[in-house]
């Protein structure tokens, strides 16, 4: 479907710098600040490179929520510029902004925020830390039960991320049911040695059991590079995803 996009250049947090950030200016789901949903109760924020997204990163959250209840009542993904823990540089922003717009369509309660990859046109050459993220979050939405969400991989690797200690007992742990127990994570967070036994039962309320979904964007990515398979479905991708990616020489190898 073409859709109506105009290239708006409008100024990031530097004077001497601008970004173009082609947006559907008609387009509810991607968000230059949280003023838009303001009203909701607590959002549940996801951090990622969606690269490309894939059918988990939109059924986990939703299951999460289902878990979780009544303190949370929104997705919204937080597109990461460049991940401070990948080493290859993802796709543009704008692609994945707009393949995730795709992906997400039929989630109502699901939104896009700009944020990191704003920051980017600023200093292009700036990992995206999630510190910064969250500080620009928790100031915009002070006294919500906000949270973010992070798969037990990452919260393993917690410990290394930028000031972790200002923003980590916000965050909401995905351990999928058919793999380890909670206890596991547990057990293996504290092989760590920088979390003490208060941290680990805080780790241990915020874990929540969700699904296996037997999806990787590095898998995608991998099927995408084939000429033959690229242009057949792909499990885990949606087709109007695809689509996009065909349609614009994405993931070629
Ligand atoms: P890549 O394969 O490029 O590393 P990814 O999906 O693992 O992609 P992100 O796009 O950054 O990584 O996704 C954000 C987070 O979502 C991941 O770090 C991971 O914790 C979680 N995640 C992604 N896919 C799944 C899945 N199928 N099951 C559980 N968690 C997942």
């Amino acid at each position: 479907m073409n859709r109506d996009y105009r290239n708006l250049e409008y100024p990031c947090r530097s004077r001497s710098r601008t970004m173009l950030l082609m947006t559907d200016p008609a387009s509810q789901t991607i968000l230059r600040d949280l003023g838009p949903v303001r009203a909701s109760v607590g959002i549940l924020f996801f951090g990622g490179s969606f690269d490309p997204p894939h059918i988990g990163h939109v059924k986990l959250p939703e299951a999460v929520l289902a878990t979780l209840g009544a303190d949370l009542d929104r997705v919204v993904y937080v597109p990461a510029a460049r991940s401070p823990h990948k080493e290859s540089a993802p796709t543009g922003g704008q692609h994945r902004l707009r393949m995730l717009e795709l992906a997400i369509r039929s989630a109502s309660n699901a939104r896009i925020w700009t944020d990191e990859i704003e920051r980017a046109g600023v200093d292009p050459a700036s990992p995206s830390y999630w510190s910064v993220t969250w500080a620009s979050a928790r100031s915009q939405r002070p006294d919500t039960p906000d949270r973010f969400l992070i798969g037990a991989d990452q919260a393993l690797s917690m410990h290394r991320w930028h000031r972790y200690r200002s923003f980590w007992r916000d965050a909401v742990v995905m351990l999928r049911d058919d793999h380890d127990a909670p206890s596991m994570l547990i057990d293996s967070l504290r092989s760590i040695g920088v979390w003490d036994e208060t941290d680990l039962e805080h780790w241990e309320r915020r874990i929540v059991q969700v699904p296996l979904i037997d999806a990787s964007s590095t898998h995608i990515r991998s099927c995408l590079a084939d000429p033959q398979r690229r242009e057949n479905p792909i499990a885990g991708l949606d087709d109007r995803v695809q689509d996009y990616i065909v349609d614009h020489g994405l993931y070629r190898g």
